[in-house]
């Protein structure tokens, strides 16, 4: 954990432009902005992703994401926000820190965020991955 550049930026050793912070979570700029006004929420305890977790914690993220949302809408005169937050290599976690992306967005822009092509699936597949994850839900 000590080796955590969120943890290091959470506990103040390495400077960050922040947004809001408050006991538990901390949100500050990213330093490879998407687009204008692209920031992080983070917890400052340590979970490595959403799986870690507490559900007590990512309740309180969610509420202090839709807050900072508005905010950056509000702010920025954002025509939208994109919440987003990865877990996983293949999902292109990089930092194993949980963390949520507010990414505010302008129409038109030309982000990939979001902007995928809509493509009908096979129906027999959909039922398929949907059949295996109602089994997993229990
Ligand atoms: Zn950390």
């Amino acid at each position: 954990m000590s080796d955590c550049i969120f943890c290091k930026i959470a506990a103040g050793e390495i400077p960050s432009t922040k947004v809001y912070e408050d006991d538990d979570f901390l949100a500050f700029m990213d330093i490879n902005p998407l687009i204008k006004g692209h920031f992080l929420l983070i917890p400052k305890s340590h979970h490595p992703d959403v799986f870690a977790m507490p559900d007590e914690t990512l309740q309180g993220l969610i509420v202090r994401a839709k807050s900072l949302a508005a905010a950056a809408r509000q702010g920025l005169g954002a025509n939208g926000v994109n919440l987003q937050q990865a877990n996983g290599r293949a999902a292109n976690q990089i930092i194993d820190h949980y963390h949520m992306h507010i990414i505010p967005r302008w129409e038109p822009d030309d982000l990939p965020v979001a902007n995928w092509e809509l493509k009908p699936g096979d129906e027999g597949d959909i039922g398929e991955a949907a059949e295996a994850i109602r089994k997993a839900v229990g």
